[in-house]
């Protein structure tokens, strides 16, 4: 997995490069930050290997989300702290990050339950009162991060990233939300959206349903080539792609993810969607 440190620095020379993504490389970093001096406890709960093998097997992700090592404590903390962090950069949602730092101190104490029905991808429980749902999911995203990059950290040397090959995180069972085609060889890897692991995935083919007709499949390339957007016409997702062999060298997928942000919106004017 990619340090903090090489995200950072990634970023950095992506804005450099492309002074438009300042602000938004700029406020990915100071969060990136805060992530990295959370300093969340390795977790002690995991399955030993003959377990996780044949949990792997069965497509079945390692992280246990039952038994999920979340203080809600801290995890509150650490959601504020980035509320807090975009405020001071986006000053016109001021208002609506003060509400989600009440909302989130109301809620200190049964945090980690709320976390753990958004990763089983029910949304977040009891966060449709006059609250902006969208800037909380991204809040609580973020805050959950460091957490679950606990996890891949300690349960990456189980998965062959090159066996997996199914459409969601072999760690936490997140799903993807970039992707690379390697310099040699041009193999598809997936980045995921929650805990950073990556795995191999098909070249073609939808890693949201399946889909691997390539009539309702399409891509766009970037002018230089080394992006492209790939669609979905049967689920209407979308996963943006660096193509490793037209960049001179390798570029962390974490930092891709925040430097394609333009494809974002681009794929959702035209219909598309980041998630289900
Ligand atoms: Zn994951
Ligand atoms: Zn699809």
């Amino acid at each position: 997995m990619t340090d903090y440190t090489d995200i950072v620095e990634s970023l950095q020379k992506g804005a450099e490069k492309h002074p438009e993504l300042a602000e938004t490389a700029g406020l990915s970093c100071r969060l990136l930050e805060i992530e990295a001096q959370a300093d969340i406890p390795v977790p002690t709960r995991v399955p030993g290997s003959d377990e996780a093998r044949a949990l792997l097997q069965q497509g079945k992700p390692l992280l246990n989300l039952d038994e999920i090592e979340i203080d809600s404590g801290k995890l509150t903390e650490l959601a504020m702290q980035i509320a807090f962090a975009i405020a001071e950069q986006r000053r016109e949602r001021v208002r609506e990050l003060a509400d989600i730092h009440a909302w989130l101190h109301r809620r200190r104490d049964r945090m980690r339950s709320l976390a753990i029905a958004y990763l089983r991808g029910n949304g977040i429980p009891d966060s449709n009162s006059g609250i902006d749902g969208g800037l909380l999911v991204f809040v609580v995203h973020t805050a959950l991060r460091p957490f679950l990059r606990a996890y891949a950290d300690a349960l990456g040397r189980f998965v062959d990233a090159g066996a997996w090959y199914r459409g969601y995180c072999p760690i936490c069972g997140g799903e993807p939300d970039m992707a690379a085609l390697e310099k040699s060889g041009g193999r598809r890897r997936l980045l995921c959206s929650r805990c950073d692991a990556e795995w191999a995935y098909r070249r073609l083919g939808c890693p949201f349903c399946g889909n691997d007709d390539p009539k309702d499949l399409a891509f766009f390339p970037s002018d230089d080539k080394v992006y492209r957007l790939a669609v979905c016409e049967r689920c209407h997702r979308y996963v943006k792609t660096v193509d490793l062999r037209e960049t001179p060298t390798e570029r962390p997928l974490a930092a891709e993810r925040v430097l394609t942000a333009g494809m974002d919106v681009a794929a959702q004017n035209t219909g598309y969607q980041a998630r289900a």
